[in-house]
């Protein structure tokens, strides 16, 4: 791919003019609903036309699967400075981390591919991708068989190959939890012994997925194998059981005094062993144990106005946003070792202090509190995983100090200098990228979306540009 094609507006005329069509074609259709064209509908018109719509959306993947394989085969990712395309589609597009990653594997298996040597090569599952030629399967049920056959797709291709027309020819009669099931015995026929000895099965299906949900609160969802099942398990028991209202475990012997008070406990279950849980995670901190994460002891940030600290209200940001009231503050900083950071209105930093035992490196709680993650933009590596770089490198003169310094992942400190980028301090004393000429003709510094929010005050307008 030539630099030129990774500008904007170069799109080849033929391409311009279809896409352009297809547009107008939807407004059109949209304007027509507008105008009250659903309003005569009976239930039977309405189903096929819902229906009619679908198949159309469901062909839609054909083109972005295409143009997604054509980056990957093209290197796109690399030239954005971009780990993968998942992450291209990510940023560029807005899509969340799950959406983006089902489009590219999507594209992976569906669209035509090239060799090595650029010979055109069909999709790797054909039957899958006819059939979204067609607009006969939905995303959803492209991702439940695609996935399910990924198992078996070191067996026998012929047998492979059958599963797929099978599970594709009876797709559009079945909805994606039957689909599912279906699938899975279509996985079990093709690897009649892939049923694993259970201790290798309980091992292969472990996972624990954390997710942070927009008001702040985590989400997960987790498959223990039995050995981390009961120690967990020995773990939390002890921790949560009822409390006393004297604030004492209460003891296993049940007696009347220990029935009476253990009621005063009114948490259920689930909310104990949150508790529980809770405890251990506090104490796994609190002990020296963990490693050191950026160079500084496992470290709480958290971003709060002076005026909020000294009235005790109002609420205050750990380090990647999520709000915090000043109560939970106070509660935390009980425990914990604490930095000041005095920052001035557009985030410089202006003075660092720490109390307590000496936490860290001052220079690296700074930096985290000024960049709060890798700086590149876009990049939402959290501070823990993240290196300082030397703006002006030290061999060439740079000072070790917080104007030299920003935060980087290690991707992106290995990879930038490569690919054309630059690193400098705007006049806020904030780290801004200059990308390379065929990003950015004009090489406009670009200041990580991330660091303008956490600087933002609401008084001001934000601008992200
Ligand atoms: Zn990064």
């Amino acid at each position: 791919m030539s630099a030129d094609a990774t500008t904007p507006g170069s799109a080849t005329a033929p391409l311009r003019a279809a896409l352009d069509g297809f547009a107008t074609g939807l407004q059109h259709l949209i304007k027509v609903v507008d105008d009250g064209a659903l309003n005569d509908l009976g239930t039977h018109s309405l189903m096929e036309f819902l229906q009619d719509f679908e198949q159309i959306r469901n062909m839609m993947p054909v083109i972005d699967g295409a143009a997604i394989q054509y980056g990957t085969e093209q290197g796109v990712p690399g030239v954005l400075c971009q780990r993968t395309m998942t992450q291209v589609l990510l940023n560029g597009l807005r899509l969340s981390a799950g959406e983006a990653c089902r489009r590219v594997k999507a594209a992976e298996h569906l669209a035509d591919r090239r060799s090595m040597i650029g010979e055109p090569l069909g999709p790797f599952r054909p039957h899958l991708a006819q059939a979204q030629r067609d607009g006969e399967i939905t995303p959803e049920q492209v991702t439940v068989i695609d996935g399910a056959l990924r198992k078996v797709d070191h067996l026998d291709p012929a047998q492979v190959d059958a599963g797929e027309k099978l599970l594709v020819d009876n797709a559009a009669k079945l909805d994606v939890s039957t689909l599912r099931l279906v699938a899975q015995q279509v996985v079990d026929a093709i690897d009649p012994d892939g049923t694993l000895p259970e201790e290798r099965e309980h091992h292969r299906r472990r996972f624990v997925h954390l997710r942070q949900r927009s008001d702040g609160s985590w989400h997960g969802e987790f498959r223990l194998t039995p050995e981390l099942g009961q120690k967990l398990q020995a773990l939390l028991e002890p921790l949560m059981r009822p409390k006393t209202t004297q604030g004492r475990i209460a003891a296993d012997d049940d007696t009347e005094l220990n029935r009476r008070t253990v009621d005063h406990d009114d948490r259920s279950q689930g909310q104990r062993r949150h508790d529980a849980l809770e405890d251990a995670v506090d104490r796994q901190l609190r002990s020296a144990d963990l490693p050191e994460s950026g160079g500084t002891p496992t470290t709480l940030l958290i971003h709060l106005s002076y005026q909020e600290f000294i009235s005790g209200q109002g609420t205050g940001r750990y380090a990647d946003g999520t709000p915090v009231s000043v109560r939970t503050i106070a509660e935390l900083a009980g425990e914990a070792e604490v930095a000041w950071c005095v920052k001035s209105r557009t985030g410089a930093v202006l003075q660092l202090h720490r109390s307590r035992r000496i936490a860290s490196p001052a220079q690296t709680l700074a930096l985290i509190a000024r960049d709060g993650g890798c700086s590149f933009p876009g990049c939402t590596t959290r501070p823990e995983w993240c290196e300082r770089h030397h703006i002006v490198a030290w061999q060439d003169g740079g000072s070790t100090n917080l104007d030299n310094l920003t935060l980087l992942c290690r991707y992106h400190h290995h990879n930038f200098e490569q690919r054309g980028w630059t690193c400098q301090l705007n006049p806020d004393r904030l780290p801004v990228w200059i990308p390379p000429p065929w990003i950015d003709r004009h090489q406009r510094p670009i200041l990580n979306p991330r660091i303008t929010i956490s600087n933002w005050d609401p008084q001001d307008p934000l601008d992200l540009a």
